[in-house]
Parts: structure tokens; C-alpha cells; sequence
């Protein structure tokens, strides 16, 4: 038996590699009955999103997954049931693409300098003209044989220390999920268990995000091991966030990722969807 709902996945409005049309009808043929968009810092693929799930029967979650620094680090915090004609979100998303527009350069001059050149055209070539993510920085270096696998060139390429490396200068934890609220969302903490952070800090990070107004937290995820599914659930429980969950698909690319396979939530856990008509 698996989950009805996912609730972070991606398209090619960032960086998924199927447009928001043919994700809607996968997770449709793949017995999803209510399925989200959130694409990194971009609200670009919703309208579509959302016209062919209308068609399909399919429930509809507009979503954003919006990058974020806290504590020296990045975090992503996903907002969910946003309204895509907000000014405030929209203004602040902006903000983000151009400093992703920037960063891409940048990442793009660092990579020409230590003897790894053209990263930055074949990159921009991926990302197809929209939202331009390190993952496509990634795709570049694969196809331009610099590294053998996507996940290779991350460690190789793109994480701290490495040459492709620029530090996030991101939204602050309380401006992001100002504006999801702005937008008459739910801001959920993406994929918590993936920032290696200790026990102490995580529950400072869920602290800080409750202060800002922040009610989720993303306790099944495409990320997530068995294990973090249940200790995640009991940090929900504890500090009182409603559970979330979600495959964070990326696109066919990734087998170990697919969509319709996302258990149920540990028992103890209240949906965030608890009060949704879909
Ligand atoms: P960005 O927001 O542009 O810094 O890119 C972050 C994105 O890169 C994430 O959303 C993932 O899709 C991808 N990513 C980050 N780390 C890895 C990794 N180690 N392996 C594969 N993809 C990764
Ligand atoms: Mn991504
Ligand atoms: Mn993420
Ligand atoms: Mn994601």
C-alpha cells in the first residue's frame, strides 16, 4: 500500500526533467491521488501543472520548494497550497533567480579557472532557458565527460571544497516563509533528515521555523531511509508540526526515486493535508 499523496516533486520549470504536463500524467497513471509541484524557487510550471490535473481528475497541490540559509547552511522549506498570483512571493522568488543567475556564472568562471571550460553554455543549454540549478551544472559536466554520473560530479565538482563550489547566499528562514504565508500557504521543513544536522540544531532549526510561523515538516520523503521516517515522525509528534510527505522526483533519470511508492506516514502522525477537500 502506498501514499496518495506526494507532495515535492519537481519539473522542468527548475530542475526535473519532465515538464509539468507529463509529471502530472505519471503520477496519475501511477495511482497518486493528490499530487504537488514544487519547483525550486520558481512558481513557472504551476498553471500547466494544474490544467492537466484538472483534466486527468487528478487532486492539485501548488507548490514552491524555496532555498534558504540558516545557521551558515542551506535548507529548503517547501510551501504548499500557495496562490500563484501572489506579488509577495512572486517579488521574493525573483530575488532567488537572480541570485541563481549570478551564482551560475560564477560557478560557471570557477570551473573555466580550474581546468573543467564551457561548463557554464552547456549548462544553460539544460536548464532550456529556465531556473538554472547546480543540477544542471551537473548534466553539463556529465555530457561534456568531465565526470561519469550526476551523483559523482556532486562530490566531486559542486559541494563545499570543491572547484564548482559557491557558498548560498539564500532567503532568510523567516523571509521564506513569510511569504509562503503571504501566499495563503503551509510551510513545510524539506527533507529534514538530509542536513546532517545533530539532534540539538535540528530542533532549533524546527524551532526558529515555528516562531516564523512554519507548521510542516516533511516526515516521508523520496530521501528519507525507513529509519529517518520514524524518528522524523517523532520529532513532529514532539513539537506539535503537521506531517508531510513527498518523493522530491526529480524525473525518470533517478530509479531509485519513483513516483507511487511512498509508504504511509508512521502511525501518530497528522497529515498536513488533514483539512484539504482534494
Ligand atoms: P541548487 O539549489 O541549485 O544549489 O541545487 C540543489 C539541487 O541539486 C538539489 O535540489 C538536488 O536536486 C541536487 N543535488 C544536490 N546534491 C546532490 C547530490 N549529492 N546528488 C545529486 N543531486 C544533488
Ligand atoms: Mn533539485
Ligand atoms: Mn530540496
Ligand atoms: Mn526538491
Amino acid at each position: 500500500m502506498s501514499l496518495s499523496h506526494d507532495l515535492h516533486a519537481h519539473s522542468t520549470a527548475s530542475d526535473g526533467t519532465l515538464s509539468p504536463t507529463e509529471l502530472m500524467r505519471r503520477a496519475h497513471a501511477a495511482g497518486i491521488r493528490v499530487m504537488a509541484l514544487t519547483d525550486h524557487d520558481t512558481l513557472d510550471g504551476l498553471e500547466e501543472a494544474s490544467r492537466t490535473a484538472g483534466l486527468l481528475g487528478l487532486g492539485f497541490v501548488p507548490g514552491v520548494e524555496v532555498s534558504v540559509t540558516w545557521g551558515g547552511r542551506t535548507v529548503h522549506i517547501v510551501g504548499l497550497q500557495v496562490d500563484p498570483g501572489s506579488t509577495t512571493l512572486q517579488r521574493g522568488l525573483l530575488g532567488m533567480r537572480e541570485f541563481r543567475d549570478w551564482r551560475a556564472e560564477e560557478i560557471g568562471r570557477r570551473l573555466d579557472k580550474a581546468g573543467f571550460p564551457g561548463t557554464y553554455e552547456v549548462a544553460c543549454n539544460c536548464s532550456g532557458g529556465a531556473l538554472i540549478s547546480r543540477t544542471h551544472f551537473a548534466r553539463a559536466l556529465v555530457q561534456l565527460g568531465y565526470a561519469e554520473t550526476v551523483r559523482a560530479v556532486f562530490k566531486k565538482f559542486l559541494v563545499r571544497g570543491k572547484p564548482g563550489f559557491v557558498e548560498g547566499e539564500w532567503a532568510g528562514l523567516d523571509e521564506a516563509v513569510g511569504w509562503i504565508r503571504a501566499a495563503g500557504g503551509v510551510a513545510v521543513i524539506a527533507h529534514p533528515a538530509r542536513y546532517g544536522l545533530t539532534r540539538t540544531k535540528l530542533r532549533r532549526l524546527i524551532a526558529d521555523f515555528q516562531q516564523a510561523g512554519g507548521v510542516g515538516f516533511e516526515v516521508v520523503s523520496g530521501s528519507h531511509s525507513r529509519d529517518e521516517y520514524f524518528t522524523m515522525a517523532a520529532h513532529a509528534r514532539d513539537c506539535g508540526l503537521l506531517a508531510s510527505a513527498g518523493s522530491d522526483y526529480h524525473g525518470p533519470e533517478n530509479p531509485w526515486i519513483e513516483l507511487g511508492k511512498l509508504p504511509e506516514l508512521p502511525p501518530g502522525c497528522t497529515p498536513v493535508w488533514r483539512h484539504w477537500s482534494s
